[in-house]
């Protein structure tokens, strides 16, 4: 079972080279960021949460986005394979995600990092918001946070799975065919 995590600052291209992956090799996106929106979009308790969170730029706490992840996980036993996007985004995250896979007998096959630096980031989120009516991507302070979020709490994943030797780093930059072009040769390289 493939269990690849795809992992980037904010704005790195994560969601449409996830889309494209999914495609060609038949896995199960999980996206806690879109998990998230779904829930505020039906104004359920865990959306209400997750938007007082979300609209200051600050990470969800582990315990809601673990519980919710391990469900949509247990939800699709029988899955080929499962890309993780947006998640782990703290260690935490990352070692609930390690026992979970081990229980299921599986494990992380690689985490592959889409390198772009903070200027042109900033640069797509705010071009992003423009027409994504996401309100996260709308204000310049709101994305600093989140790149301070990411820099503090989430590049220490890359770390964790570093020490395992199965992370890796790709450039961020080009077209989207040619970055997934590189992404599909690190994951063939998988085996
Ligand atoms: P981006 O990568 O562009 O910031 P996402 O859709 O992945 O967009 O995430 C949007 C927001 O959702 C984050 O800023 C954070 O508040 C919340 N979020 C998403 N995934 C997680 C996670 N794994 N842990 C905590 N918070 C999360």
């Amino acid at each position: 079972m493939l269990n690849l995590i795809l992992f980037g600052p904010p704005g790195s291209g994560k969601g449409t080279q996830a889309a494209h992956l999914v495609e060609k090799y038949q896995l199960l996106h999980i996206s806690t960021g879109d998990m998230f929106r779904y829930e505020i979009s039906n104004s359920t308790e865990l959306g209400q949460l997750a938007k007082s969170y979300m609209d200051q730029g600050q990470l969800v706490p582990d315990s809601v986005t673990i519980a919710m992840l391990r469900k949509r996980v247990e939800d699709n036993p029988g899955v080929g394979g499962i890309i993780y996007d947006g998640f782990p985004r703290t260690v935490a995250q990352a070692e609930a995600l390690d026992e979970m896979l081990a229980e299921m007998g599986t494990g992380i096959s690689g985490l592959i990092a889409l390198d772009v630096p903070d200027d042109e980031i900033t640069k797509r989120i705010l071009l992003r918001g423009q027409s994504s009516g996401r309100s996260d991507d709308s204000d310049e302070a709101t994305i600093r946070k989140r790149i301070d979020e990411y820099k503090s709490k989430t590049t220490p994943v890359f770390d964790h799975y570093a020490k395992a030797g199965k992370s890796l780093k790709i450039n961020g930059i080009g077209s989207v065919e040619a970055i997934f072009g590189q992404l599909c040769e690190a994951i063939d390289a998988l085996g």
